[in-house]
């Protein structure tokens, strides 16, 4: 949900005329600007850290949340009506993948099984899109797969659960997703079709957050993650609801999947991660590879998503305010940089994106090896 945020500097300029209506906007513009990284209270509580606790609490609690994903929703289809991405679909043996860009930076997915035509969508947050390609490729909805509530990902479920009433509707139970028929636990296994998909529990980005993963092996493929907003392709999600360690838990698990594993994230937020692991190692040529291929797919407004993830690589950066420096193991490196994601830093968007990026061995993914040490000095 980091779009939020983003899009909130540019939203801000709005000079309307009414004072409802500026009233109105001042609001949405509030609940946009989900600049504080974290629910859970800073070593020093402050007014600031109150104030985004009430707006989380009005985007996700109340049908404020459900105005605000609407105009979003209506500003982007005006804005990319024919989607911030082009779609790269891929098959395997008669499962193939659709990436839907919806919003202005999200990803939903279909994943149909073409032997029997039915499909499952994840995070469909436009279904007026996602039923189009739905039609287009003709074929039944058999199930949603919701990874968190955000309105950006669960916003579609009831218009497609309307569509298809046969429609079974995925997620955690603690996450108040919206049309949820089927809730799940960790490491709950759900077929559809010739399709195996595993559900696991990963909070921090929000109390009941699941990532699905469709088995490669009964299709003869690789296994393919559906990650939502815990892990993107350079970057993971922030730490709305849940602790540094409960994160880095979450993210140890997509540190054990096998190599070969493709990673389809919930955003298109690899240039922006990149950039600013642009600061934080200037001199890494994979970082800087890694860029320039992301900038040339971004140049022709292709996606970035289904990177093998055995070639991403966690390095602890986290913009500092001033000399910020990580040190001692790895583990307590990654847990300090996922905490001081937890502080704000409004100056900066992109001060919450932990880099993960392209180019070192799986085995240092994500704190998973817990005894190398890494110190990032970081001038001033
Ligand atoms: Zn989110």
């Amino acid at each position: 949900n980091n779009a939020s945020s983003r899009s909130s500097s540019s939203s801000s300029s709005s000079s309307s005329s009414s004072r409802s209506s500026s009233n109105r906007t001042a609001l949405l513009t509030e609940l946009a600007s989900l600049v504080c990284a974290a629910a859970q209270p800073c070593a020093q509580p402050c007014a600031q850290h109150v104030l985004f606790i009430s707006r989380y609490t009005l985007y996700t609690r109340t049908w404020l949340g459900y105005l605000y994903y609407k105009r979003e929703m209506r500003k982007a289809r005006e804005h990319y009506p024919a989607g911030h991405s082009r779609a790269q679909p891929v098959e395997f043996n008669g499962i193939k993948i659709i990436p839907i860009s919806v919003l202005s930076d999200n990803y939903s997915y279909l994943v149909i099984d073409t032997a029997s035509s039915v499909a499952v969508a994840v995070d469909p947050a436009d279904p007026q899109t996602v039923q189009a390609v739905l039609k287009e490729e003709g074929v039944m909805l058999e199930a949603i797969f919701c990874t968190h509530k955000h309105w950006d990902h669960s916003g579609g479920n009831k218009g497609l659960k309307r569509l298809h009433s046969s429609c079974r509707v995925y997620g955690n139970a603690t996450d108040n997703i919206p049309g949820l028929t089927h809730p799940l636990s960790h490491r709950d296994s759900i077929t559809v079709g010739r399709m195996q998909f595993k559900a696991l529990f990963t909070p921090g980005h929000t109390v009941g957050h699941m990532i699905y993963l469709l088995d490669g092996r009964t299709i003869g493929a690789p296994s393919s993650l559906f990650s939502g907003d815990l892990v993107f392709l350079s970057g993971c999600g922030r730490i709305f609801e849940g602790s540094a360690t409960t994160m880095l838990s979450s993210l140890d698990i997509v540190g054990s999947l096998s190599d070969d594993t493709l990673l389809w994230p919930g955003h298109e937020y690899a240039e922006d991660n990149l950039l600013f692991a642009a600061e934080v190692e200037p001199r890494n040529a994979a970082r800087e590879n890694k860029y320039q291929w992301v900038l040339q797919q971004r140049g022709r407004k292709l996606c970035t998503v289904r990177m093998m993830h055995r070639h991403c690589y966690a390095s602890l950066a986290c913009r500092p305010k001033r000399g910020f420096m990580l040190s001692g193991t790895w583990e307590e490196g990654l847990i300090t940089s996922l905490q001081h994601m937890c502080c704000q830093m409004p100056e900066c968007s992109l001060s919450s994106h932990l880099v993960l990026f392209l180019g070192l061995p799986s085995s240092f993914i994500c704190g998973t090896v817990g005894s190398t040490a890494k110190v990032q000095h970081l001038e001033n």
